[in-house]
């Protein structure tokens, strides 16, 4: 049984686009193997937690649509699925740890590891915990037995940890250079690394696939596995997402949240599609395939170590095909809801063929149809001085019985002709009496789902 899980921290406003990418991977991983996703939350730094963080997360992967088997909302055979909830569980494990020679208490006040480490800075030593404590253990015990704060440190043992990462191939690191990391916290919360480990190994996690950021932890963790004497789960580490600059994603180039994405109006499906191809490609070569099919022919085996570009550009480009793509039916359903339904459905299912090639995300939809919906308030150009342009105008509008885009271009033609205005003088002037835009969908079309009346109106008002 496959089994993967994504552990985020709610210490942002909403998940990252990168946990989403490897959210897709874990997701499609379980799915392909018939397995479980599970959604465990990591809240045990108490002093980075933003309010909300935690549901926004949650909500935001439903709307994706990728929907947990297991998570703090929906449990699960193997809860609670949120860190703090789970604190006898780590302490239980820490001392194991302890009494197996595996870890040590720890009584250091701040101002000695300070001082200590100010010490190793100056005669250029790696900072390293020095063990005060685990050679000094017999009277540590007695001074926590007497109610002594304490942190529970793991000691790393002096020899080099290989492992294989499905991603990044073999990795060896030297132990000796790793600190005796401290596991659990004198607040009683564990650290990362004891309650990634313990919630990994009793969730049945038998794929651990995170970020890359992760990779240098993954040494202690081992350490902690085979000190408890727990079979190591498969690792894959994957690159993180750079700008297309290169840089690192971060807020102050693009917006890193997934949620800001999708109320832009970008489809969920558009938005998974382009984060699968996030360190991975089509077998085929493809740009755009289905959920389904990513399920079917996704391979971890295949994820490449290079760091992928998150172009936001792209993303919109992608989303512009998913759109073209669409049943109308489909589309005009989407943009309702986008909208909050409040807009007209009637006119919204007329606009869909007009306006389907012309945008690329929910949100370009109002803009270039406002002027169905709403008379113009101001103009893109000064029409001042085209009164008898558009007077005439109006008298063949009115004089038009069959109310149709091609005989509404075919009069109008006729029109400018007569009138001796050059044809894209005219109908930009015609364009901008209607909508108020220099920019619009074709305008016969647009004309024809107005009305004859509303077009009239709308010329008159200028007069
Ligand atoms: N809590 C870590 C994070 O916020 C999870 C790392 C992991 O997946 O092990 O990304």
């Amino acid at each position: 049984m496959t089994r993967t899980r994504i552990a985020p921290s709610p210490t942002g406003v909403d998940i990252h686009v990168g946990t989403v990418a490897t959210a897709l991977m874990n997701w499609a991983w379980a799915k392909k193997n018939q397995g479980q996703f599970v959604v465990r939350i990591e809240d045990t730094d108490r002093t980075r937690l933003v309010a909300g963080g935690e549901q926004k997360m949650l909500s935001t992967l439903n709307r994706l649509g990728l929907i947990p088997d297991e998570s703090p909302e929906l449990g699960g055979p193997y809860g609670p699925y949120r860190q703090s909830e789970r604190l006898p569980l780590y302490k239980k494990y820490a001392e194991e740890l302890i009494a197996k020679g595996k870890a040590y208490y720890c009584i250091c006040t701040p101002e000695r590891l300070v001082k200590m480490r100010k010490e190793q800075q100056v005669r250029k030593q790696i900072p390293k915990y020095d063990r005060y404590c685990y050679f000094h253990q017999k009277e540590v015990v007695e001074k926590v037995k007497g109610g002594e704060s304490y942190v529970v440190r793991l000691l790393m043992p002096d020899k080099p940890i290989t492992f294989s990462d499905i991603v990044r191939g073999k990795i060896v690191i030297n132990g000796k250079d790793l600190d005796d990391q401290v596991l659990l916290k004198s607040d009683g919360f564990p650290t990362y690394h004891l309650a990634v480990v313990v919630d990994d190994y009793l969730m049945k996690i038998d794929y651990v696939i995170r970020a890359e950021e992760w990779l240098p932890s993954t040494p202690k963790h081992i350490i902690i596995y085979e000190a408890l004497g727990w079979p190591l789960p498969f690792f894959a580490h994957v690159s993180l997402l750079r700008n297309p600059d290169k840089s690192k994603l971060s807020k102050r180039k693009n917006p890193v949240w997934a949620s800001w994405y999708l109320d832009q109006g970008i489809l969920p499906a558009a938005f998974l599609n382009y984060l699968a191809l996030m360190g991975w490609s089509h077998p085929e070569g493809k740009d755009i395939f289905s959920l389904d099919e990513y399920v079917k022919v996704f391979d971890l085996k295949d994820v490449q170590k290079t760091a992928p570009i998150f172009d936001p550009v792209k993303l919109e480009w992608m989303n512009g095909e998913y759109i073209r793509q669409s049943q109308n039916a489909n589309l005009k359903t989407q943009i309702l809801k986008f909208y909050g339904n409040n807009l007209p459905a009637d006119i919204v299912e007329k606009t869909i063929p007009l306006i389907k090639e012309r945008i690329k995300k929910l949100a370009d939809y109002l803009p270039l149809a406002e002027f169905f919906f709403k008379r113009p308030e101001k103009y893109d150009i000064d029409l001042s001085g085209k009164k008898e342009v558009l007077k005439a105008m109006a008298e063949t509008v009115s004089a038009i019985s069959d109310w149709q885009a091609e005989v509404i271009g075919e009069k109008m033609q006729v029109l400018a002709t007569k009138l001796e205005v050059k044809n894209s003088e005219f109908f930009m002037m015609l364009r901008v009496a209607i909508s108020g835009k220099k920019i619009t969908p074709p305008l016969n079309e647009s004309m024809a789902i107005l009305g004859k009346d509303e077009s009239l109106q709308r010329l008159k008002r200028l007069l």
